[in-house]
C-alpha cells in the first residue's frame, strides 16, 4: 500500500513511514489530540525510484563525493533533484495519494501540511530538523501530488547530503516518507521543550507566537519564552517579546503586522498548564523529554509534532567567562559554551565560504545550507530566533556555542571585529576574555605540586578524558562512572543482551573505556561497574520494563544489581579484559553499593570465570553504605585492594536523607559527625590491613572535608576536573603543616 493512515501507525513503523510519522501515530494511540493524515511511505519512494530507474543514476553520483566543496554538491544535488523533479509518478501510487486526499477531507478540498519524514529521522543521535523539506497551506489534489514529490527531491537537498555524510549515515540506507496532515488553522502556535534542552532540568519551556508555527522555526519572530518548573508546578520566568509580525493562511502564508497586539502576551496561565500536561504525557509515553510543536484553533490544543531532544549535555562541559569585558549584545543563551574570534557576517548562502575555522559566524538567523560553516564557527550569533530555532537547535548538537534572538548582532557586529560569545549566558562581550577554564589551566611559575597523597579525578565522559588527563595531570581517575557513558548509547544495556547483541554492547563498552585508560595510562584508572538505578535508566530506549519503585535510592542499583542481572555485568566484564589483554593493566575495577562480604565474593567469582588477572590490576569496592563502613573487616577479608568513599551515598544512607530530595536538601551534610566517623573508622582500619583508601563522593572536592581525610591518612583524592588543582593545593599545604608539627615536636 503506497500510504497509510497516521491513526494506524505506531513506532513500530519507523523504517517505512519514518520517525515523524511513527511518532504522530503513537500520539494519536495514547489519545493526544493530533490533526489527522495520512503517509505516503519510504516504501513508495523506494518504488518511485526503481520503476523510474533512478537508483542507478542517483547512488553513484553520491559515492565519492566530496561534500566540503559547496560548488560540487550544490551540482550534485541539483542533478538529482531535477531527476526527480522530470521522472513519472507511477499511475498506481499517484491514485492512492489522490484518493487519501479526499478522504481525508471528507470530499471537500482541505488545507494540508506535508512534511518530509526521512527514515533515520528523529533517532536518538541525531536530529533532521530542517533538513528535507515542508510544505504548509496546500490545497487541492494537483499540488498535493506535487509537492510530495518535492518532499522526495528534498531527501537531496545539499544540506540533507552533508548532514548524512557528517553523521555517516549511507545515503541508501536513508529513505523517505511524506507526512500529509490537516492543518490547523492557529491563532496562536509554538514549541515545547519538556524538560530544559540544554542542562536536562524538569523545566519546560514554551516558546509561542501568534498565527502560524513557522514564523518561529524560521526563526523570523523572537516568540514569548514561558518556563514552567515541573517540581514546583509553578510558571517561573515569562518573557513577551516584541513580535511584529504574524503568518496566517489565506491563499497561502501571508505575513500580517500586529500593531499593538506585537506586544501582548501569546499564552495565558491555563494554555501554558494544559500544554505542560499534553507535554508531560508525551515524555511520560517515550520516557525521554520531548520536543513538541504545537498548535491552538479555536481554543483546541493540537499537538502536531513530537520528537525527543537531543541535546542534553554534562555540565562539566561549560565554560564560564570570568573578566569583566564591555558587553556589545545581549539574548538567549542559546548552546552553552565560550567562545572568542573574529566576527564574520553571513547575509546569504555564499557568504559562507568567507567563515573559517574558528570565526565567529553572525546572521539574521541560520539556514541549513550555512551547516558547514557553522560546523567551522566557533561560535554563532543571531538576530532572530528562540531555543528553538535552526541556530539553537544546530548549534547545540554541533557543540558550538551560540546567542540568538539578540534584535541587531548583524548591525552591531561588525566584520572582523573581535569579540568573545557566551553561549550560555547569552552575552557578546568585545574583545577576547579570559575564561575559568583557560585560568584553570595550569600556570606554574616555578616546580609543579607534588604531594605524598596522590591526587586524582573523577570522569564520567570518555571524550573529556585527554583533556582532563592534560588539564588537571591528575595521579589517575579515582572514579570512572559509566553511566553516563552508558546511558548516551542508543539502548538500555539489557535491551542490547535481549536483542541478542552482547558483542556490539560490549564492543561499544571496549571503545569508550579505551579513551579514558588510554588517555591515562600508565595511571590507574578505577572504572565502576554500572550502578544505575532504575528511575535514571528507564528513560532509555528497551527501559520500560525498569521496575518502578518508590525510593530508587534504595532500591535495584549498585552491585546488587549487576549480581542480579549478571549478563551487563559480565559485558563490563569482557570489554575491560580486552583492555587489559591489549596491555592496558592501569585498570582498577570497583563495586559499587556493597553491603554484605558475598556481594564481592559473587564479583570476584565472575570476573575469574571472565579470565580478568586480579594478580594484574586492581580491585576494589566503593564504601558509601554505613553497613559497608561498620563490616569494612569482614569486607576486607574478601581480597580487595582498595576501597574508595562514596560520601554522596554515605550521607544520604546515614542520615536518612535521600540525596534527591529537595525537602530534606537542608539536612544533608557530608560533615555530620556520625558520616565522619564512618570515614575515620574506614580509613583506620584499611590502614591497618594495607588495603588502600581513596575517596571520590563529592566531599573530595571540598577543602574542608579533604583536610581532615589528609589528616586521618587517606591515600588518594578524587575532585571533580575543576577542583583537582585546587585539592592539589590544599592537600600540599596540609601535608607541609603536619610535616612541620611532627618537627616542631622533635625539636
Ligand atoms: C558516591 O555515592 O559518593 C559516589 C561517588 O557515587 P555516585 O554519586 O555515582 O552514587
Ligand atoms: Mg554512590
Amino acid at each position: 500500500m503506497p500510504v497509510v493512515w497516521l491513526s494506524d501507525v505506531d513506532k513500530n513503523d519507523i523504517p517505512v513511514v519514518g520517525g515523524k510519522a511513527a511518532n504522530l501515530g503513537e500520539l494519536m494511540r495514547i489519545e493526544i489530540p493530533v490533526p489527522d493524515g495520512f503517509v505516503v511511505d519510504a516504501r513508495t519512494f523506494r518504488d518511485f525510484i526503481n520503476k523510474a530507474n533512478l537508483k542507478e543514476k542517483i547512488y553513484p553520483k553520491l559515492r565519492n563525493l566530496n561534500v566540503e566543496n559547496t560548488e560540487e554538491l550544490n551540482r550534485v544535488s541539483e542533478e538529482i533533484r531535477k531527476m526527480i523533479e522530470e521522472a513519472k509518478i507511477p499511475a498506481e501510487i499517484e491514485m492512492e495519494i489522490r484518493k487519501a486526499y479526499r478522504e481525508l477531507g471528507n470530499g471537500k478540498e482541505v488545507f494540508v501540511a506535508i512534511r518530509s519524514s526521512a527514515t533515520a529521522e528523529d533517532m536518538p543521535d541525531a536530529s533532521f530538523a530542517g533538513q528535507q523539506d515542508t510544505y504548509l497551506n496546500i490545497k487541492g489534489e494537483d499540488l498535493v501530488v506535487e509537492k510530495v514529490k518535492a518532499c522526495w527531491g528534498s531527501l537531496f537537498t545539499p544540506r540533507a547530503i552533508y548532514y548524512r555524510v557528517q553523521k555517516g549515515y549511507r545515503h541508501e540506507d536513508v529513505s523517505i516518507a511524506v507526512v500529509v496532515q490537516k492543518m490547523v488553522n492557529s491563532e496562536k502556535s509554538g514549541v515545547m521543550f519538556t524538560s530544559h534542552p540544554v542542562t536536562g532540568e524538569k523545566k519546560c519551556i514554551i516558546e509561542a507566537v501568534f498565527g502560524l508555527g513557522e514564523a518561529i522555526v524560521s526563526g523570523l519572530v523572537t516568540p514569548d519564552t514561558y518556563v514552567y518548573d515541573r517540581n514546583s508546578r509553578k510558571l517561573v520566568e515569562v518573557k513577551v517579546s516584541e513580535k511584529k509580525f504574524m503568518i496566517v493562511r489565506k491563499n497561502g502564508n501571508e505575513k500580517v503586522e500586529l500593531g499593538e497586539k506585537s506586544k501582548e502576551r501569546v499564552l495565558s496561565d491555563q494554555e501554558i498548564e494544559k500544554l505542560v500536561s499534553l507535554g508531560e504525557l508525551i515524555e511520560e509515553h517515550y520516557g525521554k523529554p520531548q520536543d513538541v510543536e504545537w498548535a491552538i484553533e479555536n481554543g483546541e490544543i493540537y499537538i502536531v509534532q513530537s520528537r525527543p531532544i537531543t541535546t542534553i549535555r554534562e555540565t562539566e562541559e561549560r565554560k564560564e567567562v570570568i573578566e569583566e569585558g564591555k558587553i556589545l549584545l545581549k539574548g538567549l543563551g542559546a548552546s552553552p559554551g565560550v567562545a572568542s574570534g573574529h566576527v564574520k557576517i553571513v547575509k546569504e548562502t555564499k557568504d559562507i565560504t568567507k567563515v573559517e575555522q574558528g570565526d565567529i559566524l553572525v546572521a539574521v538567523m541560520t539556514t541549513p545550507d550555512m551547516v558547514p560553516a557553522m560546523k567551522r564557527a566557533s561560535a554563532i550569533v543571531t538576530d532572530e530566533g528562540g531555543m528553538t530555532c535552526h541556530a539553537a537547535i544546530v548549534s547545540r548538537e554541533l557543540g558550538v556555542p551560540a546567542v540568538v534572538g539578540t534584535k541587531n548582532a548583524t548591525k552591531v557586529l561588525k566584520d572582523g571585529m573581535l569579540v568573545t560569545v557566551d553561549g550560555e549566558k547569552g552575552v557578546v562581550y568585545l574583545g577576547r576574555l579570559e575564561t575559568k577554564a583557560e585560568k584553570e589551566e595550569p600556570k606554574f611559575v616555578s616546580a609543579p605540586i607534588i604531594t605524598a597523597t596522590e591526587i586524582k579525578v573523577n570522569l564520567s565522559l570518555p571524550d573529556m578524558a585527554e583533556k582532563v588527563a592534560k588539564e588537571t595531570r591528575a595521579d589517575g581517575v579515582g572514579l570512572f562512572r559509566i553511566e553516563h557513558m552508558i546511558l548516551s548509547l542508543e539502548k538500555h544495556p539489557m535491551k542490547y543482551i535481549r536483542d541478542g547483541e552482547i558483542e556490539k554492547y560490549i564492543e561499544l563498552l571496549y571503545n569508550e573505556m579505551k579513551k579514558v585508560v588510554k588517555a591515562f595510562y600508565p595511571k590507574p584508572v578505577w572504572i565502576r561497574t554500572l550502578d544505575a538505578p532504575t528511575d535514571e535508566f528507564r528513560a532509555m530506549e528497551g527501559g520500560e520494563d525498569e521496575p518502578i519503585e518508590a525510593n530508587p535510592m534504595l532500591g535495584f542499583r549498585g552491585i546488587r544489581r549487576d549480581l542480579a542481572e549478571e549478563m551487563h555485568f559480565r559485558a563490563e566484564l569482557r570489554a575491560i579484559k580486552k583492555l587489559i589483554d591489549e596491555g592496558y593493566t592501569n585498570i582498577g575495577i570497583m563495586l559499587p553499593l556493597v553491603v554484605v562480604p558475598e556481594e564481592i565474593r559473587k564479583a570476584r567469582k565472575i570476573a575469574e570465570e571472565e579470565g580478568i588477572p586480579l594478580e594484574k590490576i586492581e580491585f576494589g569496592i566503593m564504601v558509601e553504605t554505613p553497613a559497608a563502613a561498620l563490616i569494612i573487616e569482614d569486607l576486607i577479608k574478601e581480597g580487595i585492594d582498595f576501597i574508595s568513599l562514596g560520601t554522596n551515598d554515605l550521607t544520604q544512607y546515614t542520615l536518612a536523607v535521600d540525596r534527591n530530595n529537595e525537602n530534606v536538601a537542608y539536612l544533608y551534610d557530608e560533615m555530620h559527625p556520625a558520616v565522619m566517623k564512618l570515614i575515620e573508622r574506614t580509613i583506620k582500619i584499611c590502614k591497618e590491613h594495607g588495603v588502600k583508601t581513596s575517596i571520590c563522593g563529592q566531599a573530595g572536592s571540598y577543602p574542608k572535608v579533604v583536610e581532615k581525610l589528609v589528616e586521618m591518612g587517606i591515600d588518594s583524592i578524587s575532585a571533580n576536573p575543576d577542583m583537582v588543582n585546587k585539592i592539589r593545593e590544599v592537600v600540599a599545604r596540609v601535608e607541609q603543616r603536619m610535616i612541620l608539627e611532627k618537627l616542631r615536636k622533635l625539636s
